[in-house]
């Protein structure tokens, strides 16, 4: 029986797959061949796989740099960087606008103009008027935009078929998008952040059949934790009891687990995920941190359904719904990571998703920058526009404080995850970039709908999407009070 109904199917070439009526494959794909990109727009070149795109966003060198025997000594490159040819365009990178901070390296760079271009001729065309909400035929092919840029698996190994990017490419391409539509990026973050649980703990075999999809935009992801009855804080206590933790359970059969339960009507990308990973627990005599196990639920799978599309404060492009999970049974070999050790793994191998999160909340500060200076330069009062009056001018200097030193913090977040530096200073560097980039948002938006007077309050005008998205930041992915609490609890390290 387990034959029949079980999930066993890959996506590769070749492979074996099984298929599900009206919902394709049970890998979470349609278990059709992938095809390369047709087109990768940093270099439009045809045929590029789009795996590589990320990879490509780097400049080439120029034959004669390649060449070791027409190399320039260093410091002779470094002067005629220096030398200014006109233009930003040749400026060297720390001195273009808006680098002053950040100076980014040439090909990140690249990374984030390609990202800029698709988020302003693509993502922002296909959004809903008046904040509508986005069409999951509209997120498919934004989707696949995504794809020719490499995001989906811009941070999952080269040899897996990723880009094999980092979290400070990362962070500056979900800046890009969070400036354009926070819904949109945090629902893509998720699907490019989760794998960091495959990564970390998934067998050679788990990794070879799903992380191909996801890198081809073939799987959308959705990570099923918190539950209606369950607060979502509660993964944060060091010391829960036996009664604590999530009540989905999942119970083993043979070489089957069985799980029933519930998840909130929170979960980010229910109803158009190719894959659930779902935190069930599989015990109850020992306390939720040690017995919370993951498990890979491809769509479609009996027992698996969602409710109804939940609608949100902000972050309305995005899609949230209920999972409920009614006797559904998956092979043991789709559970990921050890028996019991899902929340440990998920607090240790997904911190990509904070940062990613956090820099998409710095770009709906900056978006928010953006629309106040630009509002307050052509509206006019007394005389002169509203940017001549000093009260405005400090609200807009404040403002561009608030966006920059929140993206310093993600970029050292960010660079910290990049170059592994200690657990514990990553204890605070994460969640303190989290809280800090959401609160930079809610600041900047604030400021801004105050700055467009009656415009910042009204529907469809910008500023008051951009409070709503922001506002949303404090209740996903833990509380400020939590991450706040998660910075305390790993102070003490910091001191030794
Ligand atoms: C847009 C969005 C997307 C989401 N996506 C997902 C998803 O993909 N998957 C998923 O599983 N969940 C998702 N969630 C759920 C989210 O992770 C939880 O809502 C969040 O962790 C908070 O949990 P809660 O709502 O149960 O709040 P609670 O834990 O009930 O907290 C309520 C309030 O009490 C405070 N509080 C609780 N405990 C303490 C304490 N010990 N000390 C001080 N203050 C405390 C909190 O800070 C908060 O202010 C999403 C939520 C949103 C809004």
């Amino acid at each position: 029986m387990r034959g029949a109904r079980g999930p066993r199917g890959r996506c590769r070439r070749g492979a074996p797959h099984l298929h599900l009526p009206g919902r394709g494959h049970r890998d979470g794909t349609d278990g059709r061949r992938r095809r390369p990109a047709r087109r990768n727009v940093l270099h439009g070149r045809p045929g590029l796989p789009a795996r590589h795109a990320a990879r490509r966003a780097v400049p080439r060198r120029p034959a004669e740099r390649r060449d070791p025997r027409r190399r320039q000594p260093v410091l002779e490159q470094r002067r005629e960087r220096r030398r200014p040819r006109g233009g930003d365009r040749h400026r060297p990178p720390a001195q273009r606008k808006g680098d002053a901070v950040t100076r980014l390296a040439p090909e990140r760079q690249a990374l984030r103009d390609a990202v800029a271009a698709f988020a302003r001729d693509r993502l922002a065309p296909a959004l809903p008027p008046d904040d509508g909400e986005l069409s999951a035929e509209a997120n498919r092919d934004l989707l696949k935009g995504a794809v020719e840029l490499g995001l989906p698996g811009l941070l999952i190994p080269e040899e897996h078929g990723g880009g094999g990017g980092t979290q400070l490419d990362n962070a500056i391409a979900a800046e890009e998008l969070g400036a354009v539509d926070a819904g949109f990026a945090a629902g893509l973050n998720l699907t490019m952040t989760v794998p960091g649980l495959i990564l970390a703990a998934g067998t050679p075999e788990q990794k070879e059949r799903w992380l191909p999809c996801i890198v081809a935009g073939e799987t959308v992801l959705a990570g099923a934790m918190n539950e209606p009855s369950v607060a979502g804080s509660e993964l944060f206590d060091p010391r829960p009891g036996p009664e604590s933790g999530y009540r989905t359970r999942a119970v083993r059969d043979g070489d089957d687990y069985v799980i029933s339960g519930a998840k909130a009507q929170w979960v980010t990308n229910a109803g158009i995920a190719d894959a659930y990973i779902v935190f069930a627990r599989t015990a109850t005599d020992r306390p939720g941190v040690e017995s919370t196990s993951a498990f890979w639920i491809p769509a479609g799978t009996a027992g698996l359904s969602c409710g109804p599309r939940s609608r949100l404060l902000g972050l309305r492009t995005g899609f949230h719904a209920e999972v409920f999970l009614d006797e559904v049974r998956v092979p043991a070999s789709f559970r990921i990571g050890p028996e019991g050790e899902a929340l440990r793994l998920l607090m240790s191998a997904t911190p990509g998703m904070a940062v990613g999160l956090a820099a998409t909340f710095v770009g709906v500060a900056r978006a928010a920058e953006k629309l106040a200076r630009a509002h307050t330069a052509a509206r006019h009062s007394w005389g002169r526009p509203l940017r001549e009056h000093q009260a405005v001018a400090l609200d807009l200097a404040e403002m561009v404080v608030t966006v920059r030193t929140a993206r310093l913090l993600v970029h050292e977040a960010a660079t910290a995850l990049d170059q592994k530096a200690d657990p514990s200073e990553l204890a605070v560097l994460v969640p303190a970039a989290k809280t800090r980039a959401v609160d930079a948002a809610i600041q900047c938006a604030q400021a801004a709908v105050r700055l467009h007077g009656a415009t910042g309050v009204t529907t469809g005008a910008g500023p008051e999407r951009l409070l709503r998205d922001a506002w949303t930041g404090y209740s996903c992915d833990f509380t400020r009070e939590m991450l706040h609490l998660g910075i305390a609890v790993a102070l003490p390290a910091l001191d030794r």
